[in-house]
Order: structure tokens, then sequence, then C-alpha cells
């Protein structure tokens, strides 16, 4: 398995344990996101450094603020770019960030185009911002797209314009059998499905944790086999085969 989104940054312990314990439990690849400069930095100084572990680059819309200096972080971006997998997380948050909402489109079109004139793939953060995020993302249809813990219907996907747009599912899911999210899961193609923890968030249903990591992301595959009825081997090869070509690893 794959775990396509962790920050393992965030996790309270020794990175190369968390690794080991992800190994064991079959998640043999791990794309570490960057949320901020700080983490843009720890990934290419170390997490960039760790076997199985791919890093990306980029701001996350509640990281955006006004003394955020947008030609530094494309200058950083820029100097590294060879080293990210994709650019990310970049997006939209309403729901917290409210007060921001000019500043954050900013960034996220400064990183979208970016990520277009690099040829990079972006991950995406979307919360309770769908219509903007559909007037934005539709600019870039030829960006390589994957929307991270996927929280809204189906419909939204449709909207998507072009064939280059990827949804990934977190342990939310696993507590819901029914609801937009779930018609989601079960309608959207195969082929552009992913799994992901984000962790430390996101502790899947049944597992007893202190802080999500990698090595749980098997809930997600199972709870994905369950909705459309098919193998968990099946879930696991699809969507590895899918996160390898998405992320070129
Ligand atoms: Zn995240």
């Amino acid at each position: 398995m794959i775990d396509t989104h962790a920050h393992l940054h965030l996790i309270n312990r020794n990175t190369e344990d968390v690794l080991a314990a992800a190994k064991e439990a079959g998640v043999y690849h791990v794309v570490q996101v960057a949320i901020d400069l700080p983490s843009i930095h720890r990934n290419l100084n170390e997490y960039a450094l760790m076997p199985n572990c791919s890093i990306t680059g980029g701001i996350h819309p509640l990281s955006v603020f006004d003394s955020l200096e947008l030609d530094e972080v494309l200058a950083v971006l820029n100097a590294h770019v060879e080293a990210f997998v994709a650019i990310g997380e970049i997006g939209l948050d309403y729901k917290y960030g409210k007060d921001n909402m000019a500043l954050q489109k900013i960034f996220f079109e400064s990183q979208l185009a970016f990520a277009r004139a690099h040829e990079k793939p972006v991950i995406i953060h979307s919360r309770h911002c769908d219509e903007d995020m559909l007037n934005i993302v539709n600019q870039y249809s030829d960006v390589k797209k994957v929307f991270h813990c996927y929280a809204t219907n189906y419909a939204f996907f449709e909207a998507l314009e072009g064939d280059q747009n990827y949804i990934s599912f977190t342990g939310m899911v696993t507590y819901a059998k029914k609801g937009k999210v779930i018609n989601a899961m079960r309608k959207v193609p195969m082929n552009r499905l992913m799994i992901e923890t984000d962790a430390p968030y996101l502790i899947p249903r049944g597992v007893d944790v202190a802080q999500n990591s990698p090595e749980h992301v098997g809930h997600i595959a199972q709870h994905i086999a369950d909705i459309r009825e098919m193998s968990f081997e099946d879930v696991i090869d699809q969507t590895a085969k899918t996160a390898q070509s998405f992320f070129s690893i």
C-alpha cells in the first residue's frame, strides 16, 4: 500500500519507527506532505533522505498569512522543484479561513500556475468552498490534481473539467456507510481513487491510538472494498498503481 498523504513532521514519534511500522503493515511508500515554509525545508533536509518516502512542497491555505511573501515561496519551490513529487498541499479553506479568502486564492492560483509551468501534479485541500474551487481549478484542467480528504458529493467530481482529476479518501470515511461522500466513493471511476491517512489526523474507526500514522491506511482500503464490493487486494493494487503513476514514484 501507498499512503499518499501524511504529515510525518506532526507525529510525536521517531520517524524511522513510524516508517518501519508502516512497512511492517504493508505500507511500502509514504508521500510526506508540506503545509508551510518550515515543513518544506524539513522535507528537503530530512524526509527526502528517508527510504520509501517522497516529499511535496506547497503552502496550505491555513498557512497563508499577510506576512508570508509569495515571491519567497515561489523561489523556494523553484529552487527545489526536482525534489518534489507534487505541489501541495494547496487550496482553499473557507471553514477556518473565512477572514483570509482573497489571499488564499492568490496563493492557490500562483501555486497552480507554478505546477502547470513545471508539469507537476498538485494535492488540493478543499473545505467549504466548492463553488470557488470549481471556478479556479477548471481553469487548470490540464494540471493533474488530487482532491485530498474528499468530503463532498459526486456532483463536484462530475463538474471538474478534463481527465486529470483524482480523489483520495482518509479515515474519515470509515465512520460512514452512506451519505454524499460514500456515494462519491461508490461512483468515481476506480482508476481515479487513492488512499491516504492525513496522519496524524483522522484516525480510522476502530483504531485506538493518540495520533494516526501511515500504518493504518489499510482501513481506508478495506472500507472502499466493502462499499464497492471488491476484494481488499484489488483495492490496494489499483490505488497503488494510480498513486505510482500520479506521483511518478
Ligand atoms: Zn494534509
